[in-house]
């Protein structure tokens, strides 16, 4: 999960930068304030949408997100997310089900 959309463009949420280039932003953070970076990104049908990338730790119940390579109108909605003994994480999805084995390094599209 985690993978670009096309146009995209980085906010620090917190302050003014410097964000860096694409290739240079790590784990979706600012690079000056180390807040989570907000992603305005386009889908292949042109829809736009604003985005975060976190990792599972910083998803929350009802966050919406959105799998990987989906357009936006494709959205779940987690009912629950918890972290298993093996370090991997669990996330019940309304109308989508229960996905097990997340990476804890994993990144995921949320709707900012
Ligand atoms: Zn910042």
């Amino acid at each position: 999960m985690g993978t670009s959309y096309s146009n995209e463009s980085y906010e620090c949420r917190n302050c003014s930068g410097p964000i860096g280039e694409q290739g240079e932003i790590n784990g979706w953070r600012c690079g000056a304030c180390g807040a989570t970076l907000l992603i305005h990104a386009e889908d292949r049908n042109g829809r736009s949408a604003l985005l975060e990338r976190v990792q599972p730790e910083l998803i929350k119940k009802h966050d919406l997100i959105i799998p990987d390579g989906s357009t936006f109108d494709t959205t779940y909605e987690v009912l629950d997310i918890s972290k298993e003994r093996d370090g991997t994480y669990r996330m019940a999805l309304r109308g989508f089900g229960v996905r097990k084995k997340i990476n804890a390094r994993f990144t995921i599209n949320r709707l900012a």
